[in-house]
Parts: structure tokens; sequence; C-alpha cells
């Protein structure tokens, strides 16, 4: 048996927490041995998760010209039978360059990287074995760091099948799909179902709840569903899978599954991203009195420690958040407490999350639900980045910024971003939450200009109308609505013509002032009808026609007629607040357009959209960044319109057009 060597701490694993937890203790002067399973260094970090995931995505987004082609109208083939690997050329560069950054770090600070599989001998001696099972050190020490990570979850019976990986085999595939089903709408399986649809996979996205992302601002997670939707991709919620079938002799779509819910799909490939399990198999620490929960995942207290208390644990082996970002801090937060060192001693109470979804998403703080579910109240100020100088250059047009804040002390308490530099952005709130700062902070503060983070004050000014606002009175008393329709402020419409608008599920809103101006908003479809229009415009007076299809939404007219709002032909004019389009027939009267709604070529988008402009309706996008549902929501906003102002009229509760106003 070999010696024991006598160390002040011995790290397990090399990922982030593991080694800025090392590199700590050291710093301190504390003499540190880390021991890594792997022959290189890093962990998931560097070389399954965050790292090839976020390369693969920048290159996904460089390749396809995603970011800019509906700005500059281009769009770029793919070579589909390249490997991922062949195509994120880049990414053996990235790992290398990090792997011996961690290296020097370790080497800077005299930690030892002891490669070999760790498991405890009993409280105070960890045994590194070889790949052959002989232990080849032993290792004892005052504290120890379990930073063991974890790994993903696959369904027994798939784990052979080349065609059937996790998010840590995903690099292996051998060329883009053309068909792809991914499992789980998290933050991981909604990252890689973005990345893949940019990349051009025809997508299906299954989720067991209902809706993707959960725990984030229900606003943004509706964003990302309905942007998904645009891309092409399906995506069924409340659904599992059964079973996964490979049909033999079938070169293409040769995976079938069967869901739950009865519904068949085939795929070419399926990505499983059903949650991960803490990485403790083998280390033995049923031996030692360490709990460990059924998950795999270590139990800890405040300050890391597990139950036995010089044997700490951090990062994705305890589970939620599981972040990069928050593993490194709680491994220097968990080594100060260890060694007692005056420095960190505590974790920062609100941590950023990043989602590099298409668009990103990053968030600080609870979400509005979250709030509202605690009874907290709030106020939000909102900004969109099409009304942003620096958002209209880079036609960044579904962005938005989200502040969340205390109505009576303006204290911020949240702030939610939607937007290519959403992971950046949300580190200005970030600094003004961590000092306890008020929304005052974004109004004083002078940016530069043009930048998206000029939108913080503009979010802020939002918020602080709606405060005021909350001191008039509204609904009914004063709201400018009952009176005629052609003097309302504001026409608006919202697509549900698309099958299987249900409530939850997002729709598109278009609201047309006075002057023909449109903006679009996404709305989570409720069936009370509220939150379809912003409060300011409910008050300011409005027409809204609900476009539709075959059926009419009853149960969203039952809502609206709930809240008191009037539709055309069960009241008088005056008081009509609510009419019904059918998209598909405004543009045949339009256009005499033969081709019906859901004919979603370019050609017969742009004709489209020529309509709308040739009546001066203004768009914050162009023709090639413009999409079907926002034409549709464009289409029944003017419908309102025309008729508020009698140049249309209604046959039942739908408007119609018999001739070109
Ligand atoms: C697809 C994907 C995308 C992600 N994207 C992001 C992101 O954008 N931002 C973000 O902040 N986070 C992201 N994450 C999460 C991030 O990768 C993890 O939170 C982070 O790597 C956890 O660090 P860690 O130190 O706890 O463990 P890990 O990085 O998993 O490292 C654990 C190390 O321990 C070693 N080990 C395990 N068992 C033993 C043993 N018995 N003996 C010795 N060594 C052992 C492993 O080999 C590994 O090197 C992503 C994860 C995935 C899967």
């Amino acid at each position: 048996m070999p010696e024991v060597e006598k160390f002040d701490l011995v790290v397990l694993g090399s990922g982030p927490g593991g080694e800025k937890a090392a590199a700590q203790a050291a710093y301190f002067d504390k003499r540190v041995a880390l021991v890594e399973r792997s022959a290189d260094v890093g962990g998931a970090c560097v070389h399954t998760g965050t790292l090839p995931s976020k390369t693969l995505r920048e290159t996904a987004l460089y390749l396809t010209g995603f970011r800019r082609r509906e700005l500059y109208g281009m769009s770029v083939r793919l070579d589909r039978k390249k490997s991922l690997r062949q195509l994120v050329g880049r990414l053996q560069a990235v790992t290398q360059a990090q792997t011996q950054q961690i290296r020097r770090n370790l080497a800077r600070h005299a930690v030892p990287v002891v490669t070999g599989r760790a498991a405890f001998e009993d409280d105070r001696t960890v045994a590194v074995l070889d790949p052959e099972g002989q232990v080849s050190r032993r290792l004892s020490a005052d504290v120890f760091l379990i930073a063991t990570g974890s790994s993903p979850f696959l369904p027994p019976g798939t784990a052979g099948d080349p065609d059937v990986v996790d998010s840590d085999r995903i690099l292996n595939l051998d060329r883009v799909p053309t068909t792809m089903t991914v499992v789980g709408g998290g933050v991981i399986g909604t990252e890689y179902a973005c990345l893949f649809a940019a990349l051009g996979t025809r997508l299906t996205l299954v989720e067991g709840r209902d809706r993707l992302l959960g725990g984030v601002d229900e606003e943004l997670s509706t964003a990302i569903e309905l942007t998904l939707e645009r891309m092409g991709a399906q995506i069924l919620l409340g659904d599992a899978v059964d079973s996964i079938v490979r049909e033999p002799g079938r070169a293409t779509n040769a995976l079938r599954l069967k869901l739950k819910s009865g519904r068949k799909i085939r795929a070419d490939k399926v990505l499983f991203s059903a949650g991960r399990a803490g990485n403790t198999g083998g280390l033995h620490l049923e031996n030692i009195g360490v709990a460990v929960t059924p998950r795999g995942h270590v139990s800890v207290n405040e300050h890391f420690q597990t139950t036995v208390p010089h044997i700490y644990a951090v990062g994705d082996v305890i589970g939620f958040p599981a972040l990069a970002s928050v593993s490194m801090e709680q491994g220097r937060v968990a080594m100060c407490h260890a060694f007692q060192i005056a420095y960190k001693t505590s974790m920062a109470p609100y941590t950023p999350y990043g989602i590099y979804s298409i668009p990103e998403i990053s968030s600080i703080g609870p979400s509005e639900q979250e709030l509202k579910s605690k009874g907290i109240d709030y106020e939000i100020g909102r900004a969109r980045f099409e009304n942003n100088a620096r958002g209209q250059i880079t036609g960044e047009n579904e962005g938005l910024i989200k502040l969340l804040f205390d109505p009576t002390t303006r204290k911020l308490l949240a702030a939610h971003i939607l937007g290519d530099e959403a992971t950046e952005l949300i580190h200005v709130p970030m600094f003004v939450m961590a000092h306890g700062g008020t929304i005052d902070a974004f109004i004083d503060a002078v940016f530069n200009f043009p930048t998206l983070s000029e939108s913080f004050k503009y979010a802020a000014y939002d918020g602080l109308q709606r405060v005021e606002r909350r001191s008039r009175p509204t609904d009914g008393a004063v709201r400018a609505t009952r009176c005629d329709p052609a003097t309302r402020s504001y026409f608006a419409g919202v697509d549900l013509s698309r099958p299987g608008l249900l409530a939850g599920r997002p729709s598109t809103v278009c609201i047309m002032d006075r002057w023909r101006r449109c903006r679009f908003s996404t709305w989570a479809y409720e069936s009370s009808g509220s939150g379809v229009l912003p409060d300011d415009i409910e008050t300011l007076g409005y027409v809204l026609a609900v476009g539709c299809g075959e059926e009419m939404p009853e149960d969203l007219l039952a809502g609206l007629r709930r809240r008191g709002r009037g539709i055309v032909g069960e009241t008088s004019d005056d008081c009509v607040e609510v009419v019904l389009a059918r998209p598909s027939d405004l543009w045949k009267a339009w256009a005499e357009l033969g081709k019906r709604r859901g004919a979603s070529t370019p050609a017969a988008r742009r004709l489209r959209y020529d309509i709308l402009r040739a009546e001066a309706l203004e768009f914050p996008v162009g023709p090639d960044a413009i999409h079907d549902d926002q034409l549709d929501a464009a289409a029944a906003a003017y419908a309102a319109y025309l008729w508020a102002t009698k140049q249309a009229s209604a046959e039942g509760a739908y408007v119609t057009i018999t001739s070109r106003s």
C-alpha cells in the first residue's frame, strides 16, 4: 500500500468548483492536492457542457448567418454531412486554451493534480485508483471538498444506440441531423433545440410540463416558445416519451418514438435532456456518513458542509442551480469557511442565471409569477429593443428588458432580459440589486449611446409611469373606451388563427396607433383575456380584433365578456372594444390573394407585407424579418381600425372587407 501523503485540503474534481476552491485555499497558504479521474482538467464545463455547447451555438449562428440573415436577407446552406466536431473546428482550440489556463492556474498556486479516481477510505483519507482499480496514491487532509459534478440520465434500453444521445455525447453526432426530437424543455434541452433549429434541423421538442423553461419568467419563456415555432420547431407540451424503437433498414427517420399521449414521431436523432444526477457513485460516502439524496446529490448546509463537517461539497454534485458560474463561487466561499479565512463569508444573495437559447435569456431575482404567488406587491417597467437605436441598427427586434420593483420604495426586486446580449446586460441590474438600489439608479445614470444598456433607463421610466397610473382610476371608471370607436387611441390585433392555440400558449399581438405605427408583442394566451394588451392601452382606449381561424375562440370571448369588454353585436357600437376577424379572409379581400393563410413562402409573405405597407402601416422590422403570425396580427389590427372608422362592416362578430379601403 502506498504511504499516506498529508495535505491541508484534498479536492475531488477539477471542474469550475474544484479548481477555484483549490486556488482559493492555496492562495491563503494551504497545502492542497486535487484529484481528477479524467486525463484532462476542466470537468463538464470545459469538455462536455458549457464551453462545447456555447462554441457550437456561436458556430451555428455564424455559419448560418442566423443573427443577420433577417437584416440582410441572406441565408447560408450547411454541409450536413459534416460531423458536429468537424463543424465546430474551433472547439478543440477553445478546449485546449481553457485546459491550459486551468493547469497554469493550479500550477501557479502550487496545487498538484493527481490523476485517478478518488474514493474515501475513511473520513480523513482518500485513495486514488488507477484504471485497473489499484490504489496508486493515498492522501489525507484536515478538509476535503467533493466537487465531482454530475452526469445526464439516459432512459434504460437506449444507451447503446448511437443516434440516441444525451448532452455529454451530442458532439459525437456524425452529421447535422435533418430531423431531431429533443426530450426535455429545461435549460439544456431548450438551448440545444434552439441551436439545431437554427442549423435547419426539423425539430420536435417534447416537455412534460405545460411550458418550457419552468422557473423562468413566463413572459420570456413564452417568447422563446414562439421563436422556436417561428424557426419551424414543433413543441409538444404536457407529454413524455413512452418508447423508442429503431426500424431496421431505414436510412432516414429510423427512430420511432411513441409518446404517452399516443402520438407517434419519427426522427433521425433523439437528444435526451431529462435531468442530471450527482457523481457520487464509487466515492464510498455511505461508509463515512455523508448524506446523499436518491438522485446522488450531496446534502450541504449554507456553508457547504456535508453531514460530516470537515467534508465540504460544491457545484453540480449538490444540485440546483448547477451552473459553472455559481460552482466557482461556492468553491471559494466553502474554502473561506473551512479555513476561517476572513474573506468571502457567504454567497451573494442574488446570482444571475444565463440561458443561451436563441435569443438569450438572463435573469436575476424572482420571476413575476414567483412574486405574485408570494403576494409581494410589484410593478413592472419594460423596454423593447425594437425601440432602441442600437437594437434598430443590429436588427435586435425581439429583445426586451423587464424590471420588477417595489412600487412604494422603488427598490429593484428582479430583472429579466431577453435578447442577444442578455447574459452580458444582466450585470447592470445585478450591481443595482447587490447594493439595494432602486430603479432611480437607471434614471440617474448616463449610458453610452447607442447601446442596448440605455434601455434600462426607459424600462425604469415605463415603470414610473405605471406607478403614477396606479393612482388614477381605471377599468370601467374613466376608461376612454366608452366613446366613438373611431376616436380611440389604439387598434390592436391578436393572431389566434393557428391551430392548437390553447390557454398558456404564446400568441402574437400587434398594436397600431392612429398614425398606423405598429409594434408587436407576445401574449401568453389567457382565456380571461388578461394581459393581451398593456394597461396603458386599455386605459387610453382601443379596438381589438381577435384574428381566428375556422373556430371562434369561445373561451377567450367568455373571458373578455366577464371582464366587461364590449363585443361587437352584443352591445352598442360606442361600447365595442372587441371584434373578430379571419386573417385568411382579410388577405383574400385585400389582394384576391389566391393562396390561403398557411402558404408561408417568402413570396406570399412579401406580398402581404406590401399590402399592409401600401395601406401606410409602419413596422419596426423589414419584409425579410417579419413573420407570418406578425402579419396576421397586423392585418387584424388594421381590420379593427377599418371597422372602427366605418370603412368595413361586421357580419355577425366578424369584420368583413368588401373592397380595398
Ligand atoms: C450542455 C450544458 C451546458 C451548460 N451551459 C452552462 C452555461 O452556459 N453556464 C453555466 O454557468 N453553466 C453551464 N452548464 C453547467 C456547468 O457545466 C456545470 O455547472 C459545471 O461544470 C459544474 O462544475 P463542477 O465543478 O461542479 O463539476 P464538473 O465541471 O462536472 O467537474 C467535475 C469533475 O470531477 C471529476 N470527477 C468525478 N468523479 C470523480 C472521482 N471519483 N474522482 C476524481 N475526479 C472525479 C470529473 O471527471 C470532472 O472533471 C452547462 C452544462 C451542460 C451539461
